[in-house]
């Protein structure tokens, strides 16, 4: 369009979209979460050898409150599930959530009644990470794709019916599950 002829120097333009998600996609905070053996692997991503604090993440949050990324490392257990819920619904908006490894997306290995066969079930999940146990580096990689993710978020009504399209599954196997637990 020639605007940048008219523009002086040290002038840079975007949209409001854009700026939001770039400084939100460099300061997400994980909540201090880990269930099962992916853990492990999580705690080593925060070390000095993978550097977590190089993306703004070092800073694991130990209240589900001031927190907006669950990395759910490990199985999910019935009995557990509806936990991970309530962190879920206690983290600040908007949140995402990182499905780490076999167990964490699909119930893995564990293919019976006492472990939920994917997280998805109760929670919606942004990024689905294989792998038993996934090592760091594959960590760091899904984080890096959850970062392009909320860069190129849309803001309001897209972000709500992105959101109504995770939940589903979760709303429909959720009540199911409470249900079992309360027993
Ligand atoms: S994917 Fe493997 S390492 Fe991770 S929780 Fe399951 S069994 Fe453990």
């Amino acid at each position: 369009m020639g605007l940048e002829e008219k523009l002086p120097s040290g002038f840079l333009l975007t949209t409001v979209e854009k700026a939001v998600g770039w400084a939100r996609k460099n300061s997400v905070w994980p909540a201090t979460f880990g269930l099962a053996c992916c853990a492990i692997e999580l705690m080593a991503t925060g070390g000095p050898k993978h550097d977590l604090a190089r993306f703004g993440m070092e800073r694991a949050s130990a209240t589900p409150r001031q927190a907006d990324l669950m990395i759910v490392a490990g199985r999910v257990s019935q009995k557990m599930a509806p936990v991970v819920r309530r962190i879920y619904d206690q983290m600040a908006e908007p949140k995402w959530v990182i499905a780490m490894g076999v167990c964490a997306s699909s119930g893995g290995m564990f293919n019976n009644y006492a472990v939920v066969q994917g997280v998805d079930h109760i929670v919606p999940v942004d990024v689905y990470l294989p792998g038993c146990p996934p090592r760091p580096e594959m960590l760091i990689d899904a984080i890096v794709k959850l970062h392009d993710k909320i860069q190129n978020m849309k803001f309001g009504a897209h972000r709500a019916a992105q959101l109504e399209e995770l939940e589903r599954r979760a709303l429909r196997t959720l009540p199911l599950i409470e249900q079992g637990a309360g027993k």
